[in-house]
């Protein structure tokens, strides 16, 4: 386990942590009641149920996600579903190439992701035996830990035999790598004609929503689309709690922008000076791990991050990771290595948070390059593209396609509209070519999206498709946007978040306080009733329905328990404030205002309490702010 420790510098004990959250109910494994009975066969692990603190998190953590970035950057959202059907998975790689490498123990029948069995062997080598380890091992070790997303199945086959990597459960020898795809697979309707799968994104909705989002935003590019919605990965050894499921909630962000104008953001200087903690390739390659820290305008400047826009998103990210808790002392960007890069992107980098578990990717943000738009619209023949006013009409001359359309009906019949998208959308050295051979063979061919009969090609004779150079004065152009995608693993950031908030007070070790800042947190005040005497109910349900009627999420806490103990029992969920009503309440109207990690205590009318409250939630006012103005309180016990 890595060296964590809280947020006030004490040993993180994840058996605490742990115990705190699910005695909570932030969340639970799915179908408890069934593991618990043994009634399961086989692996279901990765599946789990958020309580009501952990559905109220993540729905504050999605809100504060769509004000930082839907609001603020004018976004499109759209909702896709989940069920896609095989052939768009298939174009766009996901059917061959979305896998991970995994072995067979044969003898224990057990699955392993070879990467991470590799890494996790060599990880217990280094803690366990680093005192009796020849330096020059020590060192190999590390370099293949430091690279260890870079090896493909071959390499990762060569270090278990090598390195005689084995089953950490029962020691056993295990099989070469295969792939395994990581896609669940189901079919639509009663028969099997129509495999689909569980979505592994969000983003091929988006990516297939494009020319509809672009006339939605008038025709203006840059745009950004986003989405959020669960995502589903079968994969091969969940682990880690949140961190490896099976079902995950993702919001994804697809910015689409012109490749010609270098990627250039229009609100890059907003974020130029902000500075980020980077992990390059390079430095990892070198087998090292350190950060270096750097503004994100040097880092675009220098070229280590690619352009712009990848630059901004960067930097917007970090901004929203801080803004909903994470500590910045335990985040980084760490750029994807050649291997490592998913088959669409040309750069990437993941902003990583530390948890007990190590680094773990929490945000990818990739440049998807033209991949997606270009692979869709070759395969539909549907014009995926921008065009665009140029500022001045211009003469060019190029090749220019013409199809003899009272032939192609009769001849091509139902065909005969994907014949002609798919010669309206060949490129210009496509045509050079084809011109050339028409110009010596009587027939063609010319790639098509899946026909009638299946073929995804037809010939096509000189009698129905003629090839010539014409001079032609352009007005618009075409391009297909490059995209840019931040993808966001809610549950991950979810997780990430509660460790890096979590600390307990040396005098009650068992019962932790999570600090979660006042926009994410699931109640917002804690309504407290001096003792469970009658008397003071009907004042706190006034208040509680004032801050109701704001929108503000609170509770009322009218039990027996010792006011500290109802206090801790909320710092438990995070809650960050708290009012009691006591008997001054009754003759003044005052009430109390405590604040979760400071326990600090103001006293003024129920009429400022509710204004000072509402500034807090909606962050108008600090509460170092309000602690100033507003008369200090000594009074009731604080802590149980
Ligand atoms: P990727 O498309 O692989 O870059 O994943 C995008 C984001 O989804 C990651 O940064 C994670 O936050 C999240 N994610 C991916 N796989 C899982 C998983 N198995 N469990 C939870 N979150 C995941």
């Amino acid at each position: 386990m890595p060296d964590t420790t809280t947020l006030t510098g004490e040993a993180f004990s994840r058996t605490n942590f742990e115990s705190l959250l699910k005695r909570r109910f932030f969340f639970t494994e799915s179908f408890e009641v069934y593991r618990q009975a043994g009634g399961f066969k086989g692996d279901n692990r990765g599946l789990y149920d958020y309580g009501p603190p952990g559905c109220a998190l993540q729905t504050n953590i999605v809100d504060q996600w769509r004000k930082h970035f839907i609001i603020e950057e004018s976004m499109m959202e759209v909702d896709c579903t989940v069920l896609t059907p095989e052939p768009v998975l298939k174009t766009s790689g996901h059917v061959d190439k979305f896998a991970d490498w995994m072995c067979k123990d044969p003898v224990k029948g057990e699955y392993l992701r070879a990467d991470h069995l590799v890494e996790g062997v060599l990880e217990t080598r280094l803690t366990k035996h680093r005192h009796t380890l020849p330096a020059e091992t020590i060192s190999e070790y590390e370099e293949i830990l430091a690279k260890i997303d870079n090896f493909d199945g071959d390499e990762l086959g060569e270090l278990i035999q090598r390195l005689d990597i084995r089953n950490p459960n029962g020691n056993g020898e295990v099989l070469p790598p295969v792939p395994f795809n990581l896609m669940f697979k189901s079919s639509i309707g009663p028969s099997t004609a129509s495999p689909v799968y569980l979505r592994p994104e969000t983003a091929q909705g988006q990516f297939l929503n494009f020319r509809k989002l672009l006339d939605f935003g008038q025709g203006s590019m840059p745009f950004a689309s986003a989405s959020v919605g669960k995502s589903y990965r079968n994969e091969i050894s969940p682990r880690s709690g949140l961190l490896r499921v099976r079902e995950f909630l993702m919001a994804e962000i697809e910015h689409f922008v012109d490749p010609a104008a270098g990627k250039r953001h229009e609100r890059f200087s907003e974020v130029a000076h902000i500075e980020l903690p980077f992990l390059d390739k390079d430095t990892q390659l070198s087998g090292k791990t350190h950060v270096t820290t750097k503004t994100i305008g040097e880092a675009v400047a220098s070229k280590m991050v690619d352009n712009e826009t990848l630059g901004y998103f960067l930097a917007r990210v970090y901004l929203f990771l801080l803004k909903i808790g994470v500590d910045k002392n335990k985040l980084r960007f760490r750029q994807h290595l050649a291997n490592e890069m998913a088959h669409y992107a040309c750069d990437c980098w993941d902003a990583e948070l530390l948890t007990s578990y190590g680094w773990v990717e929490c945000v990818g943000c990739a440049d998807r390059s033209a991949y997606d738009l270009t692979v869709h619209a070759k395969e539909t023949g549907a014009p995926l593209v921008v065009k665009e006013a140029l500022p001045e009409p211009r003469k060019v001359t190029k090749w220019h396609a013409t199809l003899d359309k009272k032939k192609i009906g009769p001849q091509f019949k139902k065909d005969g509209k994907k014949v002609q998208d798919a010669v309206e959308v060949l490129k210009q050295d496509s045509l050079e070519a084809l011109a050339a051979e028409l110009a010596k063979k009587a027939v063609v061919t010319v790639p098509t999206a899946k026909l009638e009969d299946g073929a995804t090609s037809v010939q096509l004779s000189k009698d129905v498709l003629a090839i010539d150079q014409v001079t032609v004065t352009e007005t618009t152009r075409e391009y297909t946007p490059n995209v840019i995608e931040p993808s966001f693993g809610i549950g991950r950031i979810l997780y990430s978040l509660l460790e890096h908030v979590y600390y307990y007070r040396p005098q009650d070790v068992a019962r932790g306080v999570l600090a979660l800042p006042i926009a994410v947190a699931p109640t917002k005040v804690l309504i407290v009733t001096l003792s469970s005497g009658q008397q003071f109910i009907p004042a706190a349900k006034k208040i509680s329905a004032r801050l109701r009627a704001l929108g503000i999420a609170n509770n009322i806490d009218s039990t027996t328990a010792s006011i500290g103990k109802r206090y801790a029992r909320n710092d438990e969920l995070g809650t960050p404030l708290g009012i009691t009503v006591d008997f001054d309440t009754l003759k003044d109207g005052s009430v109390t205002l405590r604040e979760r990690d400071s326990m600090a205590q103001v006293r003024a009318s129920e009429d400022d309490i509710i204004q000072a409250v509402r500034n807090l939630v909606e962050g108008l006012e600090s509460w170092e702010q309000v602690s100033s103005r507003l008369p200090a309180f000594e009074g009731q016990s604080q802590v149980a």
